[in-house]
């Protein structure tokens, strides 16, 4: 453990303040940069998009160009473990996200109405999920970040490879021919990061191992503001979102009057990406019944066209290999770390962790860089690796049921009878058993690892009983049209 001291917020700061370059200035980058400056280090952050800050949140989504982040104008939720990080670790950040519109779902506003208990447990606190555009989070953290006094933003820089004595990364060689020297590169430059192939430059070096698996669905999204006298619709009895078996569908709420409605859909369906057209997309999804109240008349105008996100997959990188670090001085964060299915909401959390796993590790191990890359192995094999499992496998079994469906052939059993458990067991167990649903959206919202939700024998028991008496249940009001008759309203629509 190095020296560490206490500031005057009693948090934790280190006596062996480095010098820290951060490439990538998305969620990332900027949770590192705050949390790491915060701890006592120097902080230059290279973020190769080079547009000033808009003057409000609702400019940063209507004209904010971030192209280096396409999916930014994507719905986006943010879970309860990143607002506990947060809470924790920024709570200005969370303040200040709230003074710019964006709100909290807070567990008594998610409890499905047909739980009669209602009385509050511990922990409630933390379940709270914060609903806002991925753009107004993103412009809150940028002006934290760029307000603090030792972090240096150095935009339109994009970062061209590493510097490094041998594996031992000493810098950064930037786009336009400089170069830079820094104790620590936090590589953090998103989804399509280079920081692979600026990794397999380097001399007599083991590569990094990657392991990927589809995601098996294209994301489309349409942003909305109410129109005036207008309230967003509360959370009904049948939630705000559903899965069709062929399609899934959920409205997310936003700040500043604004809500989403986003699409997963399977990649198998190319008929189905008729969605993307504006008229297509309004006709469906005034077919679907949990979004009435998003989509009744005069409620509220579209901001944003059909936005669509394909190649969307599960990757983890392991840059600890055979017991040895690849390289030393470099540690990779966020999406060019672990990038999960979208739809599970998990990439800003992961982001958090990690964020929080080398602040976490520069406190421990200081300059030590081996101890500092193990640390971060153990954090991405504990606390990252788990949700990225989870994510692998509810994709494996929802791609095996959508490409028997659309191909007409016998589905694996084995994610059909995962399918039932969740749709006969889980689910029904959730929507009558505070308990329960509390165990789920934790697990759900990554507040505990995907393991424990399980391993709770209350939960067991409360979704062993629920699948056993499915046949005494009334059966579930349907959400939406059948495929064919949806595709017939998709191609009445885009003809009109
Ligand atoms: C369609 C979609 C929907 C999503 N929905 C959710 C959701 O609901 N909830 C959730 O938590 N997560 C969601 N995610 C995931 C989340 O957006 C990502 O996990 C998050 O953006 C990762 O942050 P990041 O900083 O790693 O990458 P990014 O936010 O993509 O930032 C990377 C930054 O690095 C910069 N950069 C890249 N290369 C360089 C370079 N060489 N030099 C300088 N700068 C560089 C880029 O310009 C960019 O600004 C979604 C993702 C997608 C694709």
């Amino acid at each position: 453990m190095t020296d560490v001291l206490t500031d005057t917020r009693s948090r934790i700061i280190t006596t062996d303040p480095q010098d820290i370059a951060v490439v990538g200035g998305g969620m990332a980058g900027m949770l590192a940069a705050l949390v790491l400056a915060r701890d006592g280090h120097t902080v230059t952050v290279y973020e190769r998009d080079d547009t000033d800050l808009p003057e409000t949140a609702d400019e940063a989504f209507e004209m904010w160009d971030r192209r280096g982040a396409a999916h930014a104008r994507q719905s986006h939720a943010l879970l309860a473990r990143l607002r506990r990080f947060l809470r924790e670790r920024a709570p200005d950040v969370l303040e200040a996200l709230l003074e710019q519109g964006a709100t909290e779902l807070s567990i008594e506003r998610i409890l499905p109405p047909d739980i009669t208990d209602r009385e509050p447990r511990p922990g409630d606190e933390d379940l709270v999920v914060l609903c806002c555009r991925r753009l107004t989070i993103e412009w809150v953290l940028r002006r934290a970040v760029t307000a603090e006094p030792t972090i240096t933003w150095r935009g339109g820089v994009g970062v061209a490879g590493l510097i490094a004595d041998g594996t031992d990364i000493r810098g950064l060689r930037l786009e336009d021919g400089s170069t830079v020297t820094a104790d620590l590169v936090v590589a953090a430059g998103g989804r399509n990061a280079m920081v692979m192939d600026w990794i397999a430059e380097l001399a007599d070096v083991a590569p990094p191992l990657e392991e990927r698996t589809e995601a098996g669905i294209v994301y489309l999204s349409r942003f909305y503001r109410l129109r005036d006298g207008q309230e967003l619709p509360v959370l009904t009895k049948t939630g705000s979102g559903g899965d069709l078996g062929y399609l899934a569908f959920s409205g997310f709420y936003g700040d500043n009057r604004t809500f989403s409605i986003t699409f997963g859909v399977p990649t198998v369906d190319r008929e189905l990406m008729g969605l993307r057209d504006e008229a297509a997309w309004e006709a469906a999804i005034r077919t679907l019944t949990p979004l009435e109240p998003w989509t009744t008349d005069g409620l509220a105008d579209p901001i944003s066209g059909v936005e669509s996100m394909a190649r969307l997959h599960n990757r983890i990188r392991r840059f600890v290999v055979d017991g040895a670090p690849v390289a030393t001085g470099l540690v990779v964060i966020g999406d060019a770390l672990t990038a999960t299915n979208p739809w599970y909401g998990k990439g800003c959390s992961l982001a958090g962790i990690a964020a929080e796993a080398l602040s976490n590790a520069l406190l421990a191990h200081g300059r030590d860089r081996t101890a500092v890359a193990h640390a971060m192995d153990h954090a991405v094999r504990t606390e990252l690796e788990p949700h990225f499992d989870l994510s692998c496998r509810q994709d494996a079994d929802r791609i095996k049921l959508h490409t028997a469906r659309h191909e007409g052939t016998e589905p694996d059993a084995m994610a059909v009878a995962t399918h039932d458990f969740i749709m006969n067991g889980l689910l029904p167990a959730t929507r009558v058993d505070a308990d329960v649903f509390r165990a789920f959206f934790r697990s759900f919202n990554m507040l505990d690892a995907p393991s424990q939700l399980f391993a709770d024998p209350k939960v067991l028991a409360a979704v062993g009983a629920a699948h056993a008496t499915q046949h005494e249940r009334p059966p579930l009001p349907d959400l939406g049209p059948p495929r064919e008759e949806l595709l017939a309203v998709i191609s009445a629509a885009t003809e009109r």
